[in-house]
């Protein structure tokens, strides 16, 4: 594939959020089936305007009136409806193909597009396409057996109906090859994507330079791609803040407190399992998110971490330190991370007037 194409087709897929690889390959599938629907309508557009028919040519502005919304409906990833939405379409134009211009005009090819298509692109669950595809071979007889007893009803000269029936096999042929070809590139494609999000996520966009952890804007990022997930497993939220800090800026010196948060970046880090992840909310905030975990597990894990954490002794630049932290700790709804965040906040709140160095899990 050429470059360009696919630096596009990367920088595209990149400004989007998607559950997980899988949802991105399909988001491809559907696009490419768009677009060959979209151009397809808009060629016979032109095509029975040239010719002269009424009916074919307000029926193809429909047709692009409706892939134009399906384009609509694609960021949303309601990949199942429009899967369903494009093969109904073309199953009634098919229909109407058949049943107005007759079968010289190969409007039968329409049947077969939607029976490979149902194999190609998995937009929905294999009983739904089965179904599809059983309905596309049922009405395409139904249509063979239609103009057997009735004569079609709109004609066209023969060199127009001659250029319609090569139309319709080259637009059938052109689609099932360039949907074959995306599905065979698509694997490249995302890895490239997922290179290129490597890539962003190690950029100072999304880290802290001070810690290198993820920082606030990456959080806002792994909340919305974590939302789109269609399992949510038991997942908790918490708030660390390091008590009294500017006692120790004020004491010490900044470059001192700056040494107490790389070593309390590093702490959480070791502490934590590779699936938790850890953010740099704010100056001497730290937000968790601690991945399939019950609220009482997570409390456990989180009072051991802040018990050895009191125990630590933290070498900086003015010698040796010992640092506190309070902990806000609450389920997280991906649903409602705001509200989760806030709980926590409250709680991170509760938990330094009743005296700081502790974890609040409830009020
Ligand atoms: P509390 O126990 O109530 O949390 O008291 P505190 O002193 O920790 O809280 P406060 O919010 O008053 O102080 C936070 C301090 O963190 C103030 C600010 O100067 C310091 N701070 C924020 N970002 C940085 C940073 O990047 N480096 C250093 N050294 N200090 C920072
Ligand atoms: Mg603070
Ligand atoms: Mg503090």
């Amino acid at each position: 594939m050429g470059k360009f194409v696919q630096n596009l087709i990367v920088s595209n897929l990149m400004r989007k959020t998607f559950a997980d690889n899988n949802q991105m390959c399909l988001y491809l599938q559907i696009l490419t089936a768009t677009l060959i629907c979209a151009v397809t309508h808009l060629y016979m557009l032109v095509f029975f305007i040239l010719a002269g028919s009424l009916v074919f040519s307000i029926y193809n502005v429909f047709s692009l009136l409706f892939y134009t919304t399906m384009f609509l409906l694609l960021p949303r990833n309601h990949f199942t409806l429009i899967g369903l939405l494009e093969t109904s379409e073309v199953l009634l134009y098919g229909v109407l193909f058949c049943v107005l211009t007759g079968l010289s005009t190969y409007g039968l090819t329409y049947f077969v597009l939607i029976i490979i298509m149902q194999q190609i692109v998995p937009y929905g669950s294999i009983r739904l396409r089965t179904s599809l595809l059983a309905t596309g071979l049922v009405l395409g007889l139904a249509c063979v057996a239609v103009n057997y007893y009735v004569p079609p009803p709109v004609t066209f000269s023969d060199s127009v109906n001659h250029l319609l029936m090569v139309s319709n096999i080259v637009l059938l042929l052109c689609g099932v090859v360039v949907e074959l070809y995306i599905r065979a590139v698509t694997e490249l494609i995302v890895a490239n994507v997922d290179d290129a999000y490597v890539r962003e996520l190690s950029s100072q966009a999304y880290t802290d330079p001070l810690t290198g952890l993820y920082n606030r804007r990456y959080a806002e990022k792994h909340f919305e791609k974590a939302a789109l997930k269609s399992e949510q497993a038991h997942c908790c939220v918490a708030m660390i803040d390091i008590d009294d800090f500017k006692q120790i800026n004020d004491t010490y010196g900044h470059g001192c407190g700056d040494d107490v948060l790389v070593f309390l970046a590093g702490f959480l880090r070791m502490s934590l399992r590779k699936t938790d992840v850890v953010f740099r909310w704010g100056g001497e905030e730290f937000l968790i998110i601690l991945e399939d975990v019950e609220l009482a597990q997570a409390n456990d894990v989180m009072d051991g971490l802040r018990d050895r954490l009191a125990g630590a002794v933290i070498a900086t630049r003015q010698g040796d330190l010992r640092i506190t932290v309070t902990i806000g700790l609450a389920k997280l709804s991906y649903a409602s991370v705001a509200e989760s965040i806030e709980i926590c906040d409250t709680r991170l709140y509760e938990g330094k007037r009743s005296g700081k160095n502790r974890v609040v899990t409830q009020l």
